[in-house]
């Protein structure tokens, strides 16, 4: 899913989707797709393709999909609001308000 907060716009756009799933799924590249190993299930077809141009991922296989903001709820297990606070800090706001 996509994140309909403001923020979430800004995230998608300053966050590289592929360099945020990079850090735990190994890809492969052919032309412009990823494809990885899903982790949400036992996955060895790597049915998980991201779109960093988009900025979202899906999984051809059990259909997980989303954004910077559902893949970190994901793989931290936390809330949307969480998600935010973590990935604005990875992009570089200092204040809860920037
Ligand atoms: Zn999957």
């Amino acid at each position: 899913m996509l994140s309909t907060r403001p923020i979430a716009n800004t995230l998608r756009a300053r966050i590289s989707i592929a360099a945020l799933v990079a850090e735990t799924v190994d890809f492969v590249r052919t032309g412009d797709e990823l494809r990885g190993e899903c982790t949400a299930h036992q996955d060895r077809e790597r049915g998980l393709f991201v779109q960093d141009a988009k900025g979202l991922y899906q999984c051809f296989s059990c259909g997980r999909q989303g954004d910077v903001v559902q893949w970190t709820r994901d793989t931290v297990r936390c809330s949307e609001e969480a998600a935010i606070a973590i990935l604005r800090q990875r992009a570089g706001f200092d204040s809860p308000d920037d």
